[in-house]
């Protein structure tokens, strides 16, 4: 065994390219190859278990080798594997828009496939664009997007262009579209600067702009990847509401926090906004299989409904649209949240999640707790009193992350903040055995 795990791990460092890795150190360092999973745990190569603390990237929701999953792949599999959605259809996917919509935001009335959360996002965006576009007369001006500082959409250029992330971001703005900003509504507790109102700031710029705005794009309720940034009560409704007043189409971005993430199925339920279009992706197979839908409203459909000739069809698509197995695990994955009442059985857990992070406000250098259901990031920070971050080339982020992986723990963290995102399904002692080994990791890391 020991011989496979190192012929494998030299093949790795041959052969592979690792995404958002900083190569030179992945060809220094030793990481898990993980060959299975069970439930909320991981299992390397070389048979250590680890507790899979982000879900595999944010995907996993009611843990590794569900039966009910895997059984509905397996059936499909022995039907089809993979139909074209140009020009033909298929039951699964037929079914699956159905209980989309079902339990989709009231007014989102249809279903377009695509197989990842960029992609849902680019579909978004080119629909709202072409949309005013066929509209017609002075609607042909709104060509413009806004979105917030600090948002993330995804690594395509569509979906770069929207972002606010300077790391990721910043270095590729020539190649991007031009895009207004307003202010990230997130405020760090040692931030006592005086900073413009972001909703403020939309009311001003849709008063001088609207005319040019197609649409405005967000992450409801907490930025993601920009390190977990929650957003105060009321601004998503408040951005609705602007968006309503100035004829601008809203586009929720729940690639991260749908499919009861936040404690709700979709994270706009709970400022009861709907949007025109929704983005979603990541759990949407309950963390099996790629796949993404952007739902809109029948508004939206009708506008590109003409007779052929008029050229009004959405001109976009990929090969492997509304696949077949990723539909059938999408499928599997709603029908657990029925039978099992996930969303009833996660409130407890994420007050016990609240609880147990309390016991790291006492680190010397946890400067910022922040949890919104089963998504928390806690920042790391030099000196929290003069709200001093550690720089990057400290690694503070990886160095804990590794930590927690010699504890049996795998987490990912963005920058300087440690992510927690759990198997929506994790058993309670799990999750505090997690907090606990999040607790030691990072007293090792910083040294108190
Ligand atoms: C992860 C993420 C994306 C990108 O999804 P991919 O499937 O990685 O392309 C887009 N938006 C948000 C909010 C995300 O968290």
């Amino acid at each position: 065994m020991a011989s496979r795990s190192h012929r494998l791990r030299q093949d790795d460092k041959r052969y592979v390219w690792h995404p958002f890795t900083q190569m030179q150190d992945w060809l220094r360092e030793r990481h898990p190859i993980i060959e299975r999973g069970e439930g909320s745990t991981l299992i390397d190569v070389d048979g250590r278990r680890y507790l899979d603390g982000i879900s595999s990237l944010w995907v996993t929701l009611h843990g590794h080798r569900k039966p009910a999953i895997d059984r509905s792949i397996r059936a499909q599999l022995s039907k089809v594997a993979h139909t074209t959605f140009l020009g033909l259809s298929h039951p699964t996917a037929i079914e699956l828009a159905k209980a989309l919509i079902r339990i989709a935001p009231a007014g989102l009335a249809k279903v377009f496939y695509s197989d990842n959360g960029a992609t849902a996002v680019e579909i978004a965006l080119k629909m709202a664009f072409q949309y005013w576009q066929q509209r017609g007369g002075s609607f042909r001006r709104k060509t413009r997007f806004i979105a917030l500082e600090e948002a993330y959409h995804g690594d395509t250029l569509g979906a770069v262009s929207v972002g606010g992330i300077e790391l990721f971001h910043q270095l590729y703005r020539p190649l991007l579209f031009p895009t207004w900003r307003i202010p990230s509504p997130y405020r760090a507790p040692w931030d006592r600067a005086r900073r413009p109102d972001p909703v403020e700031r939309l009311e001003a710029l849709l008063r001088r702009q609207h005319d040019q705005v197609a649409g405005l794009v967000m992450e409801p309720l907490i930025q993601a990847a920009a390190g977990m940034l929650p957003s105060p009560p009321g601004f998503l409704k408040a951005v609705r509401s602007l968006c309503s007043q100035f004829n601008v189409l809203l586009i929720l971005d729940e690639v991260a926090t749908g499919f009861g993430r936040t404690g709700t199925m979709f994270a706009c339920e709970q400022e009861g906004v709907t949007p025109d279009l929704l983005c979603l992706a990541k759990g949407i197979t309950g963390g099996y299989l790629p796949l993404a839908v952007t739902l809109t409203t029948q508004e939206i459909f009708d506008g590109f409904r003409a007779s052929y000739g008029e050229k009004k069809t959405f001109f976009h698509g990929h090969t492997y649209t509304a696949n077949p197995l990723a539909c059938a695990a999408a499928l599997a994955n709603l029908h657990c949240f029925q039978r099992e009442q996930t969303l009833k059985l996660l409130q407890p857990k994420i007050a016990l999640l609240r609880r147990e992070l309390k016991s790291l406000r006492s680190l010397s250098h946890v400067g910022d707790i922040r949890q919104v259901g089963f998504m928390v990031g806690i920042e790391l920070m030099q000196d929290r009193e003069r709200g001093e971050p550690y720089p990057y080339e400290a690694k503070i982020g990886i160095r804990t992350i590794l930590e927690a992986r010699r504890r049996g723990l795998i987490i990912r963290p963005l920058g300087n903040v440690i992510v927690l995102m759990p198997p929506l399904s994790i058993a309670s002692r799990d999750l505090s055995r997690m907090v606990r080994i999040v607790a030691d990791s990072i007293v090792a890391a910083t040294g108190g």
